[in-house]
């Protein structure tokens, strides 16, 4: 503790308990235990003064907080003088209003309610505008209870006796003392800075000494000649103003920007409770006084009892409230937040017992697969099995918790070494090897787990935290290393192969029904890989996609396939080209970059096709406009593999299509029966409605091209016509086709 603190509270005990002392010590007369106060009180009025100055000139508050303390300063050189003009006219004031009345009501009052009011608060949603009208509400009334049953209730009753000056200022304080009540409770309700909430509790607790000294001051005027012989009022004032003076010492040295991030705001404020309870408290000493056993006694011991039941009745939801705020709902695991609470508890225990603390970090594999493979239930389901064998797998005494999503930690508390924590890894990894069953689906859990583990003070939460997520993504990325460990080799090989030379476009013919005839082509890359000879594109091109390559290999594609068509055309074989283009492609200047080359080749824009999977994402604003401008200029689009993505509609009017290409697993299905043709002829009928053009993949059989050929289709392409091939190939098929037609 400091040596201010310790000085500044020692000084304020003595005062108040040397005040106190010569109240309770009989030797002096009623003249003589006024003397004392009539010094200290002063002397603390003084002192709070210059505390609340030095707050209102310290530079660590912020702007609006030492703007308060300025108003409050005025309030309390307001109290001095107000405490001044009490001793000076102290025998002459039994009138009311005094000079000393008149500046306490009339000035110190308001400024200290506008000093308090002008406090920093937190902003409050409507909830909580609620919350803290009912709170401070049940504070109010406590306080009212209070000033009815000593000041205003006797004053009221006993008006025809009682002087007017009397009856005034038995009103005029309880108000006064009401509102600064008021200002306090709902500076203190709605939640100060860490800073300010201390000196705001002390302004509180100093004002409820001023209303005790009211009220009873209030009783000895309603009761003439009892207790004449006391002045017990200088001891509370004395104390009332010791407390605002402590406010404003604590003011003057607290930190406000560095200790306001390190405050929760309670939920709830035991405020209310306070108010409630000397309500209360009074309803029994006045049923007390009353000595009226019946009705009285029964009914009012039977209020308590219900009043206390409902408190305990509320008491208890808040406890649910808040185990409900602390949990996860699906797998009732601990939350983020609860958690975080139980590592940081950890820590500290840690560092008192001297032992190791350790967090696991689990994420699981094949989440997302699941969920949107067997849908959500089947999602939630997984994650509930998961959390039963983390469950399993750690003691009793470990916090489990669910991060969010498919993450989940474990906090380890006074682990010891890293291998027990391994330990606990290895019986979880145990746990995993029981497949779970999903509905009618058996599936493995498999996850990432990261490990970090501190000895006694080296880490904080955070730091322990982000440990364990470094450790996970390790494992992440060995895992998937080791699945296929030369991903990372084809990913880099798959960059040069361009420029290498190593790319390759077959074509595959697209005829017309039914006669067959070849009428364009489509572009299939293909790479000629030097060690594992040609590879397929579906194994590369998710590679290259997701390494960007798909940019160089797809501009190479689209100029070698417009240059072959332009070439064909010039030979006579007048043919339109479809070329496939990955979402990642249609980037800004795509567009330009297309219409430059079908410039340098002469290929008119019509007859180019641009292909695009339902991969594009039709929220993305500028994929979505580059498809229009090439559509604009008369390039067609095709959606392929139609029907067999999500939200398949929703393309057809976001997306400027021109042609449907009938996946091939629609077109396989068609077998001579009813059934088997229902979804091409939707398809059909789709397009045909909504004047699109389509073309059937995949047509293995002389069956299926007649069958699409009966449904009125109109365009094919499959191994039935043609394979794809090289160009040489095609020249090849092309003049077979010219010749049969001379
Ligand atoms: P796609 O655009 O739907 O191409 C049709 C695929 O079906 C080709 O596979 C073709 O060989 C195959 N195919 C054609 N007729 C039949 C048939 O009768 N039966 C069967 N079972 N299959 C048939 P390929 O060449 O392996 O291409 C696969 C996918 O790779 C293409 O599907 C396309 O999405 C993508 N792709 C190919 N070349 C490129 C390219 O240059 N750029 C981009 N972005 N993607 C490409
Ligand atoms: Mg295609
Ligand atoms: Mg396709």
């Amino acid at each position: 503790m400091r040596r201010s603190t310790v000085a500044f509270y020692g000084a304020a005990g003595v005062v108040v308990l040397t005040v106190t002392a010569t109240m309770l010590l009989a030797p002096f007369s009623l003249s003589a235990r006024v003397i004392l106060p009539c010094v200290a009180i002063p002397l603390v009025d003084v002192t709070a003064l210059v505390f609340a100055i030095r707050a209102a000139r310290r530079p660590g508050l912020d702007a609006a907080t030492r703007r308060a303390w300025l108003i409050m300063s005025l309030a309390f050189a307001a109290l001095l003088t107000g405490t001044v003009l009490f001793i000076v006219y102290r025998d002459k004031s039994a009138l009311f209003p005094s000079p000393g009345d008149l500046v306490r009501l009339g000035l110190f009052l308001p400024l200290m309610l506008a000093g308090v009011l002008s406090m920093p608060r937190r902003a409050s949603g409507r909830l909580d505008r609620w919350k803290v009208i009912l709170d401070v509400g049940a504070v109010l009334v406590g306080g009212a209870m209070v000033m009815w049953y000593f000041v205003v209730g006797p004053a009221v009753a006993g008006a025809s006796g009682m002087e007017a000056a009397d009856a005034a200022a038995a009103l005029s304080y309880p108000i006064g003392d009401l509102l600064l009540l008021f200002g306090v409770t709902l500076v203190l309700v709605r939640g100060v800075d860490a800073a300010a909430r201390l000196p705001m509790l002390l302004v509180g607790a100093g004002w409820i000494f001023e209303i005790i000294s009211n009220a009873y001051l209030g009783w000895l005027a309603s009761h003439p000649g009892t207790l004449a012989a006391t002045a017990w009022q200088y001891c509370c004032w004395t104390t009332a103003d010791v407390m605002l003076a402590a406010a404003a010492f604590e003011a003057s040295r607290s930190e406000g920007a560095a200790r306001l991030e390190s405050v929760s705001r309670a939920s709830v404020s035991r405020l209310p409770y306070l108010g409630v309870l000397v309500g209360l408290a009074l309803l029994v000493v006045a049923t007390l006084r009353e000595g009226e056993i019946y009705p009285w006694t029964g009914l009012v011991l039977g209020a308590l009892v219900l009043v206390g039941i409902v408190v305990l009745r509320q008491v208890a939801t808040l406890r649910e409230n808040h185990e409900l705020a602390i949990t996860d709902g699906l797998t009732g695991l601990a939350n983020r937040s609860r958690l975080h609470d139980a590592l940081g508890r950890a820590l500290v225990r840690g560092q008192r017992s001297g032992q190791s603390t350790a967090v696991l970090l689990v994420d699981l594999n094949g989440f997302k697969q699941v969920n949107d493979g067997l849908g959500h239930a089947a999602g939630d389901r997984m994650l509930v099995e998961f959390a039963g064998m983390l469950r399993r797998a750690v003691l009793g005494s470990d916090v489990v918790g669910r991060l969010g999503g498919d993450e989940f930690a474990v906090v380890l508390h006074d682990i010891g070494t890293a291998a027990n924590a391994q330990s606990v890894v290895r019986r979880l990894r145990q746990e995993m090897e029981l497949p779970i069953l999903i509905g009618d689906v058996v599936v493995q859990v498999r996850a990432a787990i990261g490990v970090a583990l501190t000895g006694p003070g080296e880490h904080g939460a955070d730091a322990l935290l982000r440990l364990a997520d470094e450790s996970m993504y390790r494992a992440k990325r060995a895992e998937r290393d080791g699945a296929d460990p030369d991903v990372e080799e084809l990913a880099a090989a798959l960059g040069d192969a361009v420029a290498a030379g190593q790319m390759r476009v077959h074509y595959q013919p697209i005829a017309t029904l039914p006669d067959g005839r070849i009428v364009g082509v489509e572009a299939l890359v293909r790479w000629e890989h030097p060690e594992r000879g040609t590879v397929a594109p579906l194994s590369f091109i998710p590679l290259a996609e997701e390494t960007g390559a798909i940019r160089q290999i797809g501009a190479w594609v689209l100029e070698q396939a417009i240059a072959q068509v332009a070439a064909w055309r010039t030979a006579g074989h007048m043919l339109h080209l479809a070329v496939n283009v990955s979402p990642r492609q249609l980037e800004p200047g795509l567009a330009d970059r297309v219409f430059a080359v079908l410039d340098t080749y002469g290929l008119p824009y019509r007859d180019l096709i641009v292909e695009v999977t339902e991969s594009v994402r039709v929220e993305d604003p500028v994929a979505v406009a580059e498809l229009r401008r090439l559509h604009e200029r008369g390039i067609r689009i095709a959606l392929d593999d139609f029907g067999t993505g999500y939200s398949t509609l929703r393309y057809l009017t976001a997306l400027p299509v021109d042609i449907l290409k009938i996946d091939r697993s629609f077109v396989a299905k068609l077998d001579g029966t009813p059934e088997g043709k229902v979804v091409a002829e939707t398809v059909l009928r789709l397009s045909q409605m909504m004047h699109l053009e389509t073309v059937a993949e995949g047509v293995e059989s002389p069956g299926q091209a007649a069958e699409l050929a009966g449904l009125g289709c109109v365009n094919a392409q499959g191994f039935h016509f043609a394979r794809p091939m090289a160009a040489g190939a095609v020249s090849d098929l092309l003049a077979e086709q010219s010749a049969a037609n001379v």
